[in-house]
């Protein structure tokens, strides 16, 4: 076709590969004839218990009112997560998902002369987020399969606006602990003051033990670098309706909420966000169900000889050898997981902690397969 008519793409959005989603259990019931009832999804990090009675309630009195556009600043959801977490209201942006945040996030400062920086096997979307800004990214190997602070930290390049870091990390599973992520902090604000943010993103740190969870939310006082994101996909148990959230110092915010769209959170995820923030005790069963699971999982793959990464998410990485082969045959199982060659993890599968009788199904099936 003549150049003139053929569709142009800039060379930075033509590298993009799309996000590979863990396989609906609709997909696999149609493309292997299961009866759905005899799949389970180990694939998403999805809150095995579903979600809240409160959410579900709050969702049915409510849902005559979609006519109406959503609450562009979601003053409701705000004010309560500025006095649960104790921060000015003007710091906090919602997101439709926390994904909605990282991409506004690299929307206001990345640019063509940019970079950004994130780790070897960290989330995918950071690298989504870059390319599509036409930034250079710039990633840096891990040490034992987490986020290397030192080496992100001498990874700096006079062009680097953003430092994302996923803790828990997300396929990994690793964790970086209070003190670290302080002495990083530490250096990249002095030496870089607001010219280079950091991107804390904590999908999954309302699974964290008591003793390792610290609130980093408080810590945006002393560095205006800082941005947190959190999520209420993963144990709020709200995926499908994505909302998420970030908090930091108030200019930040500010071009943050000039980048996003109006109504980019519907009124539906808003009012649930609240409802599930009351129910203490759905949390709480949802940690003590993943915490109790995850050293079954664990146990199981022990027994089968497997290596596997030690958790601190509601997921757990396990290297199987011949990954591609061995999902296939879970698939035809009924056991969805995740596999994560597109991560450089060929060996490897993601499988999110679930229910006791899910988990026991994978653990069987996995069994058989290896036999
Ligand atoms: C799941 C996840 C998110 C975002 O999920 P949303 O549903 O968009 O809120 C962000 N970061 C990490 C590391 C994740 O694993």
């Amino acid at each position: 076709m003549d150049s003139k008519k053929s569709l142009y793409l800039p060379d930075y959005i033509k590298a993009i590969s799309p996000y590979q989603a863990g396989k609906p259990i609709e997909e696999l019931a149609r493309e292997f004839d299961i009866d759905i009832k005899n799949i389970v999804k180990l694939a998403s990090n999805e809150n095995p218990l579903g979600v809240s009675r409160r959410v579900t309630n709050v969702i049915e009195k409510y849902s005559s009112g979609i006519f109406r556009y959503p609450d562009s600043n979601g003053f409701n959801l705000k004010d309560i997560l500025a006095k649960k977490y104790n921060v000015p209201f003007e710091s906090i942006t919602l997101g439709n998902g926390s994904n909605d945040i990282l991409e506004m996030i690299s929307m206001t400062f990345l640019d063509r002369n940019s970079s950004a920086i994130y780790s070897e096997y960290s989330f995918a979307v950071y690298k989504l987020a870059t390319q599509a800004r036409g930034a250079r990214h710039i990633i840096v190997p891990s040490v034992n399969y987490g986020n290397n602070l030192d080496a992100m930290f001498n990874s700096i390049e006079p062009d680097t606006r953003l430092i994302f870091i996923a803790n828990p990390n997300n396929p990994t599973g690793t964790f970086v602990d209070k003190e670290k992520i302080i002495n990083f902090l530490d250096n990249v604000w002095e030496k870089y003051g607001k010219s280079v943010l950091v991107i804390l993103d904590e999908a999954y740190s309302e699974y964290l033990d008591d003793d390792l969870y610290f609130d980093s939310f408080s810590l945006i006082k002393h560095y205006p670098n800082l941005i947190v994101c959190r999520t209420f996909s993963k144990a709020y148990g709200l995926a499908g309706l994505r909302v998420g959230f970030s908090v930091a110092d108030k200019d930040i915010t500010d071009f943050l909420n000039r980048i996003r769209q109006p109504f980019n959170v519907n009124s539906l995820a808003q009012i649930a966000a609240i409802a599930s923030l009351e129910d203490d005790e759905f949390l709480k069963k949802s940690r003590l169900l993943n915490k109790v699971e995850k050293k079954k999982i664990y146990k199981a793959f022990e027994i089968l000889g497997l290596e596997y990464i030690k958790s601190y998410g509601n997921f757990v990485l396990v290297r199987v050898g011949d990954a591609r082969s061995i999902n296939y045959s879970l698939l035809r199982l009924g056991v969805i997981v995740r596999p994560v060659d597109s991560y450089d993890l060929p060996e490897w599968l993601r499988v999110t902690i679930g229910l006791p009788e899910d988990n026991d199904f994978f653990i069987k099936a996995l069994s058989e397969i290896l036999k």
